[in-house]
């Protein structure tokens, strides 16, 4: 079976980037992250769930996830994002799980935000984390995504501290030069993986 390499990095550090070079070298890579997006909007039995937690609201008139209004209903409110985690995380583990049976390569790799928070590296054979100085990432993601530097500030104040990341990450790229670099720094990690 294959080796399992986690991909991880907060916001902004670049880990999606650092994915797609991935894929030119030839691996293919799992998102964790966008395939949790389509779940929540494919499986039933994940929907139904999440309309019993969260109200009918959760899904709009085409049935599609209102993303907006759950991360209104959760976002000051740990315990509820505790319960609809509860609901994804597994579902997301169960098509992780279908995806790897379906691969051929001997290296393949998992993008995941979360992986040390949920403890997903242990299922791993390495970790591998993007990060970049801290207004490195702010302005990449203002950039990106139109936000102001007060709210990606926010969204990175409520992930896992970037020194417990890197105590427990076994390789890391810094990105915080440009993406000639990026690619050649990932290049000599994904080919030195042993
Ligand atoms: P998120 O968790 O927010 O989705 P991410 O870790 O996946 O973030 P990316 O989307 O890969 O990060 O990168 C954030 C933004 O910064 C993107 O617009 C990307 O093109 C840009 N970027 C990443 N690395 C570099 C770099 N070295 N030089 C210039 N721009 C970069």
């Amino acid at each position: 079976s294959p080796k399992i390499i986690g991909l991880t990095g907060g916001i902004g550090s670049g880990k999606t980037t650092v994915a797609k070079f991935i894929e030119e070298f030839g691996f293919p890579v799992y998102y964790s992250d966008e395939r949790a997006k389509e779940i929540v909007n494919e499986d039933n039995v994940v929907k139904t769930k999440i309309k019993e937690l969260l109200g009918e609201e959760a899904y709009d008139e085409n049935g599609l996830y209102n993303r907006k209004f759950v991360a209104e209903k959760v976002f000051s409110n740990k315990e509820l994002l505790d319960q609809l985690n509860q609901i994804i995380h597994p579902a997301v583990r169960v098509d992780f799980e279908d995806w790897v049976k379906k691969q051929t390569k001997y290296l393949i790799f998992k993008e995941t935000a979360l992986l040390f928070e949920l403890k997903l590296n242990k299922e791993c054979y390495k970790s591998v984390l993007v990060t970049a100085e801290d207004n490195i990432r702010i302005k990449r993601v203002m950039d990106r995504d139109g936000k102001t530097y007060r709210e990606v500030q926010a969204i990175m104040e409520k992930q896992m501290p970037e020194k417990d990341k890197i105590k427990l990450a076994d390789c890391i790229i810094y990105n915080n030069t440009n993406l000639e670099d990026l690619k050649e720094i990932t290049e000599k990690i994904v080919f030195n993986i042993e």
